[in-house]
């Protein structure tokens, strides 16, 4: 049966190369609070990432979550899509304010900005969509819904990591972009993340709210929490920041087989390819469209795990349909979320899948045709 194929592995610099980027610590003691690591991969990241201000926090997630405080913004409705990962609505529950489901559009994902504007009330403070699977968002129709009605944007771009949109930086649009260096992305911190935000004048705020809000000896200005990142956690950053052109490259031929030997089966609906934007090949999702393709995509992630590979049903289940907030909200608003959810899987991707490897799986996902 070969060896078993995980969904993704994560990316890791040589390890003499890590140790040696850490010596350091052991002649400054310095393990956090902005230390040397720190400040060196913050300065490197604004630059790969084409954006003016940018914060490193503990994870994407606590960037999420704090991206709130950041803006200000301590009640109201944010209007957000439930067809991604749980941090995103998680982030705005457990900041004081109530999530509005908005459905996304069945070609790539993201909000479907047709169907914000109905979703707007008097309660609405920001609009947080998301950059699913790397797809970019309807920058400036979001944008310009945005500015109309006097919300704020704050982007969970956890999966567009060195992705441009028409030669700029995903992480310059919006109030604010949050981006995830968690170990299971393209690029990753082991665990991390950032806030990039447009506006000058909160950078002391994004500074300091991620150190429980203190500002000084004797002043704490804001009710912060604690999401700093750590000094190995840079480091691994600045070591792993060398290495991801060359990831995105090796991820690209991966991408690229996936579609030679999957394109035009009927059924099969492949990720589409946005013009303007530079991807990353963060995913692979497929959906499976059982009528034409014979196979529903239950049958095909159980095929491929009775092979030893580990496709994952992401997004699944609908956010609106999880036990925490299946009470709360229902999924009938959202219609193309709910089908999406039931007929996506995203198959093994990552930089070092051989393309063996990759033409196995093929077969597999080719074999659960029933229909000749
Ligand atoms: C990974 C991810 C997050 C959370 O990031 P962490 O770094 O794991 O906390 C948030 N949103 C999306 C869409 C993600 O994929």
């Amino acid at each position: 049966m070969g060896n078993d194929i995980k969904v993704t592995r994560s990316s890791m610099a040589p390890f003499e190369e890590y140790t040696e980027e850490i010596r350091s610590l052991w002649e400054t003691h310095w393990l956090t609070n902005s230390g040397a690591k720190h400040k060196e991969l913050t300065a490197e990241l604004r630059e790969y990432l084409g954006v003016d201000n940018i914060e490193l926090y503990v994870n994407g997630h606590m960037a999420l979550e704090l991206s709130f405080a950041v803006l200000g913004l301590e009640k109201g409705e944010v209007i957000t899509s439930p067809f991604t990962f749980v941090s995103t609505t998680h982030s705005i529950v457990r900041s004081g304010l109530t999530p509005v489901f908005c459905d996304i559009d069945p070609d790539d994902y993201t909000i479907d900005v047709d169907r914000i504007e109905e979703l707007i009330t008097e309660s609405t403070v920001a609009i947080m969509p998301i950059h699913v699977y790397g797809n970019v968002c309807r920058i400036e129709k979001i944008q310009e819904i945005a500015d109309k009605h006097g919300l704020k944007v704050i982007y969970d771009a956890a999966h567009t990591f060195g992705e441009t949109y028409k030669g700029r930086g995903v992480g310059s649009f919006g109030d604010i972009s949050c981006f995830s260096f968690h170990a299971t992305k393209v690029y990753n911190t082991v665990e991390g993340g950032a806030i990039c935000y447009r506006d000058p004048e909160l950078e002391l705020k994004t500074r300091r709210i991620k150190d429980f809000g203190i500002t000084g000896e004797e002043t704490v200005s804001y009710i912060g929490a604690n999401a700093k990142m750590n000094e190995f956690s840079a480091a691994m950053g600045l070591c792993n920041l060398r290495h991801v052109d060359e990831e995105i490259e090796k991820r690209k031929k991966v991408s690229d087989r996936y579609r030679e030997r999957l394109t035009g089966i009927p059924g099969l609906k492949l990720n589409t390819v946005q013009k303007d934007v530079k991807p990353n090949y963060a995913y692979f999702p497929i959906v499976f469209e059982k009528e034409t393709f014979g196979a529903g995509r239950d049958e095909v992630f159980e095929s491929l795990k009775k092979n030893g590979i580990g496709a994952r049903k992401y997004f699944y289940p609908l956010i609106s349909e999880m036990d925490c907030y299946k009470s709360r909200y229902n999924s009938e608003g959202t219609p193309v979320a709910l089908n999406i959810s039931r007929s996506v899987l995203t198959v093994p991707m990552y930089a070092d899948l051989s393309i063996s490897d990759v033409d196995r799986i093929c077969d597999i996902i080719r074999n659960c045709c029933k229909i000749t």
